[in-house]
This record gives C-alpha cells, structure tokens and sequence, in this order.
C-alpha cells in the first residue's frame, strides 16, 4: 500500500472531517508494513476498502418539548463494517455529535469489536441532542422520536446500537420501548437494557473494569504491580466509575477526577463507596459539573477550569471524551514521572499526545484495545439474549477478564518492537485489521 497516496486520498475525499482523519490516518500508519508484508491485502484492495464506511444513515428527529415548542435534532446511524458480525457499537448524544464524529468512532469500534474476540462488525449512532436542563419527558419524548426514525435500519441480526456519551440505562429503556411498541418484538435489539429485561449483570461496570484488567496486562508485562499507584482519571460518567471501582478494589489509589468545569483532586482518594457512587449521582444530574464534589468531602479541592492532568500520578486513564489530552498534557505528565496512559475515552488522546507518550517509552494503550470491556460485554449480553438466559456476574466477569487478556496478549504479539517497548496502538491496529481483512477476502466482492 502507498501510505502518501492513501492519506491524500483520504485528505481529498472527507473535507472538513478532522476526526476521522485522524483516526484513519492513525491506522493507516501503523498497519503499513504488516499490508507490505502481505500482498494478498492489496491485491483485494483491503485498506482501501475499510476506509469507506458500508453505510451512513442521517436523519431528522422532531419532537415537542414540554413547552410544545417542536425542536428539531440530527440523527445518524454509520454501518461501519459487517464482515465479521452484525453492526455494533453505541449512541451518543451530546451537542458535539456530527457525521464526522460518529464516521471516527464507527471506524474504531470496527477495529475494536474484531480484537474483542467475538462476532461484532462495527457502527455507531447518535444526535447532537444536549440533555443539559432537559426534563425527563422531554428526554423520553425525543428518545421516542429518535428510535421511530432509527428502528428502519436495526434488528437482532443486523445492527446493534447501545450506549455512549449521554446514552445510559435510561435512554436505553425509552429507546427499548419504543422499538418494541412500533416493531411489537421483544429481541436483543439494544444492549445495556435492564437486568429485569434482557440486559446482562456486570455491563455498566464492564468499560471501566475492563480497562483496569488491561492495565493490569500492561504492569505485569513491566514486571510492576497495581498496588499502591496514584491514579488520574477524567470524566466523571460510568466508565470513570467502573475504573475507580476496581482500582480501589485492587488497592490503587485515584487522586483526581474531572469534569468541563474543571478537576477535583482528592489526596486521602476517592476510594469509599460514597465518595466512588456520587461520582455517578452526580453525573445522572445531568448538570455536568463536578464542583458539588468538593462541597460533600472535605479531603478533595476544586480547580476551576483545570484538568486531572495535572496532577503527579504513575498511571493516567483519560474517561471522558476525544481529544480530552493534547501534546502540552503529555508533557506535563511525562515530567512529573507518569509510566501508564491508559486512554478509555474512544481516541481520547490527540496524535501528538500519543507521539510524545510512545516517544518518552511510557506504556500506552490506545481506546480500541483498553476499552473494549464495555462492548464485549454487549456482546455477552447478546449471546445470553439468543440463548434466553442469564450468567451470573461471577461469569460475566471471569469472561470479560480473559477477553481483556487476550486483547493484550494480541497487543504484545503485533505490537513488539525491536528494543521491546510494546506499542500497543501498532498491536491493537494490526491484531483488528487481520481478522476484518480476512472475513472480507473470504466473502468476496460482487461484480
Ligand atoms: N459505546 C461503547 C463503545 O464505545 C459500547 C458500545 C456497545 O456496547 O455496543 O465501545
């Protein structure tokens, strides 16, 4: 493959689209000596084939707000790529969703589903809908519409969209409702669903968990242990739950959380059940702010418009969104000794981050690998709803752990290099791309 001739087409062919340019560059230049090495890729035009998304749906969502004004959002659905699986991937809505967004996580989650191990094609879906001072009517009123439009292009066997950014069990339950009132069948059409439901035991927790079972991975290829480290997360929503959790349980201690209007860091650790679950609380306000932190414990101090990043820590794990740390937060990390960063949110860090990160040898791991809990778990729930029954959460876990192992394992088996540094985004990128290439080679093209 000719990586210039390809970025330029890329370039040329998605104007005004720096997200996915950025993710697709980034697997393009780590893929390209394995595709040299392997002729066969070019030969069906592979890599050529993967940059085009199979299908982008977008539609308009009206809906009446509680004042009967009629409000109008954006809706897509991108069908990434089915070759080793129906559609999958969740749903955002947040006021920063555009197609160029929901092109970027579609092409991840493709990556990303395939190194889970399980039978996932990727997708993503989402509105520019901000819940920010909504009232649950109207938020149910404009999941309704939303899923209306939405129910055209999914189903148990062809796409199955879940939670993201603005997405938890409750939108879920509206979204839920609504398919099974207009389609009159109660399927595994969504995950994250209610335990009571069809949903599966350990999937809220499974994003966060999962990454801290990769991060386990990454110290023991170190030699190093989790005990004792100092934490950094950011974000505040369920994922930055779910790994505070199990840090704590695995006896790490996380000294700062975030939120857009700024950091809480906390020295004695946000490490009690109370402290770990208004994270949450607050998060479900749905005010977007973790200020009130500071106000209920007295051990944490709020810095008004400052990152976690800030902070001295040995492992840093970005949870909220893209993009949330640039080159400058890696500097700073770097100087003040940080040896993990473990990025949770999907392509939470920019390229010149993780150039800076991989360049000072500190252990990175990219979102497609490091979060891939949340969506295996999703496929776990999907394969309980085929079989019509339930695991118990000891088994969910103990699955969900060995499939965390064997993404770090692919990581390390594609991602080391000479000197023995492992890098894992080469791995993560690579490890994805086999298992896609070779489902479409063996499927054909039609003439
Ligand atoms: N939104 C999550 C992700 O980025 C989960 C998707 C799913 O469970 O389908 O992978």
């Amino acid at each position: 493959m000719d990586l210039k001739k390809l970025t330029a087409d890329l370039e040329a062919k998605n104007p005004a689209q720096p997200l996915y340019i950025q993710a697709a560059k980034e697997v393009l230049e780590t893929i390209v000596d394995f595709v040299n090495e392997n002729p066969k890729y070019d030969k069906y035009a592979i890599v050529e084939r993967i940059l085009e998304p199979e299908r982008i749906i977008k539609f308009k969502v009206t809906w009446v707000d509680d004042k009967g004004n009629i409000q109008i959002n954006r809706g897509y659905r991108v069908q990434h790529n089915m070759a080793i699986g129906p559609y999958k991937g969740g749903i955002r809505f947040h006021k920063s969703v555009t197609e160029d967004t929901m092109k970027f996580l579609a092409f991840e989650q493709t990556f990303k589903n395939s190194l889970t191990t399980l039978p996932m094609g990727g997708g993503k879906g989402g509105s520019d809908f901000d819940q920010t001072g909504k009232s649950e009517g109207e938020v149910m009123r404009f999941c309704q519409a939303f899923m209306t439009e939405l129910q055209k292009y999914i189903g148990p066997e062809t796409d199955v969209p879940a939670g993201d950014i603005g997405v938890g069990g409750r939108e879920i339950g509206f979204m839920y409702g609504q398919y099974k009132r207009l389609r009159g069948e109660h399927v595994g059409v969504l995950t994250g669903k209610g335990l009571e439901w069809g949903g599966s035991l350990i999937r809220p927790e499974a994003t966060g968990f999962g990454s801290v079972y990769f991060l386990e991975g990454m110290l023991a290829a170190k030699k190093d242990k989790l005990a004792g480290k100092r934490v950094a997360l950011s974000g505040f929503g369920n994922v930055a739950w779910g790994a505070a959790l199990k840090l704590t349980e695995l006896g790490a201690k996380v000294v700062a959380i975030s939120g857009p209007d700024g950091a809480i860091v906390d020295e004695e650790g946000i490490n009690t059940p109370e402290k770990i679950n208004y994270m949450n609380e607050l998060n479900q306000t749905r005010n977007n702010v973790v200020a009130p932190f500071a106000d209920k414990f007295k051990s944490a101090k709020f810095f008004p418009g400052k990152k976690s990043w800030e902070t001295k820590v040995d492992i840093a794990m970005p949870c909220a969104i893209q993009n949330e740390l640039n080159g400058d937060d890696a500097a700073l990390l770097i100087k003040n000794g940080v040896k993990y960063v473990v990025e949770v949110s999907n392509m939470g860090c920019t390229a010149d981050a993780v150039t800076a990160l991989q360049k000072a040898k500190v252990s990175f791991a990219p979102g497609k690998a490091a979060n891939a809990g949340g969506v295996a778990t999703s496929g776990l729930e999907m394969s309980q709803n085929a079989m019509k029954l339930s695991w118990s959460a000891k088994e969910v876990d103990e699955k969900l752990n060995g499939i965390m192992n064997s993404i770090h394992a692919n990581c390390v088996k594609y991602g080391t290099e000479k000197d023995g540094y492992i890098n894992y985004v080469k791995g993560a990128n690579i490890a994805g791309f086999i298992k896609v290439a070779e489902a479409m080679i063996a499927q054909g093209v039609a003439y």
